[in-house]
């Protein structure tokens, strides 16, 4: 950091200490399932809210663990669902590295600090001996629980250890009795008995900090104001507080937030339940749609209003307004809203967003490989301008629109016949509809409906739907299509001729 940078720093915390500064700080140990980015984006939404920052930290400080390809996971998805980053790695800013292990030695100057102060102790304690421990502790049913050795090694036990050269870690020295409280803006207080909190170790043998220390002292140096992190850090956080305390130092807002279960009320994972942002992206649901969704994973408006574009949520989102039950993730609703999203684009951004689904490789669920990329954009226009309406995403798209692309479809010739019809039946109505469809000048939907709805009557059906879903399956093979008429219209005459022709052939 240059001297400009730190004076830019200081007074940037003296002036503007009350902007919010929030933080998304996952571990690259593994991606992330859809559910996790919900916390992502509460802090980002709060931040956006607030005119504050938001900031990505990567956690890789548990190294053994580290996935390959995770933080570039992380990143894309942020984009993807559209949460900027004010400062994080790639953007960089002022309170940088944004890599836990390229801060390594802060945490190793607070942990000497700690021992200094006598908050803290180094410990020699063996892998073999802690194992050991925590067999018998097991055996006669305590909780696992360090004995504190160490802390009350003699000077004469400790000068040994380190003239032996004993590996060590650094365990912070807990309060043996009284109470813990810890301030939670959503939970309230909670009182903690120090008597069951044990020595948590807070700088490994390797010289990395584990999360206790590392957060902490990245949250501090970071300006962060507000923690939204899951709940299952609650039992951590009695030690958060003492070492707080001992390092003397004001701790941010917490916010432990309920976990997002699945419809099962179990939580998320990603193996059982729970896809991640890619997979989404895959299938074609609209990021913006994901992100309204997300949104209400654990925090309402007014327990009524589902529908929130991405400035609205800005405008509207506080953080009070998140409950304290979990949020239920249903992937119906996200399919349902997906839709509606879809409904509301012009058919120009539905045609030039879809097209990369359907012109993607057949295996990646694009159309069959031997249909001509790229695709013609008015036909394309015209084809989905009739699938608008029940578009859920637009991955399916490749699907629901395929005959108008096939050359030939394939269906069983049964659909050909409607109830209370028999194969002659059906083939004498496709023939009239034929003989019909070739004198047609003008080849319309308008023109067409009215000329077929007559042949209805000519034929003396009871249904229109006896002549319809015959033609209907003829032109495409299926029994559920957008409206007829205006399907046969953008198939064009050629070949909505040609098909009805095959079915006549099929009937004989
Ligand atoms: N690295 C922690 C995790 O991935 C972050 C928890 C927090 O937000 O403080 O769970």
């Amino acid at each position: 950091m240059t001297q400009t940078d730190n004076r830019i720093k200081e007074t940037f915390l003296a002036g503007e200490k009350q902007v919010p500064r929030l933080r998304f700080a996952p571990s690259p140990t593994g991606f992330l399932h859809i559910g996790a980015f919900r916390t992502a984006l509460f802090s980002w939404l709060y931040a956006r809210h607030t005119g504050g920052q938001f900031i990505l930290r990567i956690e890789d400080t548990d190294t053994a663990r580290t996935v390959e390809g995770a933080v570039d996971d992380f990143i894309n998805g942020l984009a993807w669902l559209g949460m900027d980053i004010d400062e994080g790695p790639v953007v960089g800013g002022l309170y940088g590295p944004y890599y836990q292990v390229q801060r390594k030695a802060l945490y190793q100057q607070y942990a000497s600090q700690l021992i200094a102060s006598g908050h803290a102790y180094r410990c020699y304690c063996t892998p073999e001996r802690l194992e050991a421990m925590r067999k018998a502790q097991e055996a006669q049913k305590l909780p696992p629980r360090y004995d504190r050795h160490c802390r009350y090694l003699t000077d004469e036990e400790h000068a040994a250890n380190e003239a032996a050269g004993l590996p060590w870690t650094v365990r912070l020295a807990m309060p043996l009795d009284g109470e813990t409280v810890v301030h939670d803006e959503l939970h309230g207080d909670m009182v903690f008995k120090n008597s069951d909190l044990d020595d948590m170790v807070i700088l490994k043998s390797n010289g990395l900090a584990p999360y206790h220390l590392a957060h902490l002292v990245d949250d501090h140096l970071m300006g962060i104001t507000h923690v939204l992190r899951g709940e299952e850090w609650i039992p951590s956080a009695p030690r958060h507080v003492q070492l707080h305390k001992a390092l003397g130092w004001e701790a941010p807002l917490y916010y432990h937030l309920p976990n997002v279960l699945g419809k099962d009320k179990k939580k998320l994972s990603k193996r059982r339940n729970a896809p991640s942002w890619s997979d989404y992206q895959k299938h074609g649901f609209l990021p913006e749609a994901v992100f309204n969704f997300l949104a209400l994973l654990g925090w309402s408006y007014d327990d009524k209003t589902e529908l929130f574009n991405r400035e609205e949520l800005i405008r509207v989102f506080t953080l009070d307004r998140i409950g304290v039950s979990s949020g239920i993730y249903d992937p119906d609703k996200l399919l349902w809203m997906n839709g509606v999203y879809i409904r509301q684009l012009s058919l120009d951004e539905l045609v030039r967003r879809t097209l990369p689904y359907m012109e993607r490789p057949e295996a990646e669920g694009g159309l069959p490989d031997n249909i001509q990329r790229p695709l013609n954009i008015e036909y394309t226009t015209r084809v989905l301008r009739l699938e608008h309406e029940r578009l859920k995403t637009l991955g399916e798209a490749a699907h629901v629109v395929l005959f108008f692309f096939e050359e030939e479809i394939s269906y069983d010739t049964a659909l050909l016949i409607e109830k209370g019809m028999d194969a002659s039946r059906a083939r004498e109505a496709l023939v009239h509809t034929r003989d019909l469809l070739a004198n047609i000048q003008d080849w319309n939907h308008a023109i067409i409906e009215p000329l077929m709805r007559e042949l209805v009557a000519n034929l003396g059906l009871k249904k229109a739907g006896q002549l319809f879903g015959a033609v209907r399956t003829a032109v495409s093979g299926r029994t559920a299509t957008p409206p007829l008429f205006e399907m046969m219209e953008v198939l064009g005459r050629d070949i909505t001729m040609k098909r009805i022709e095959q079915a006549i052939v099929r009937l004989s």
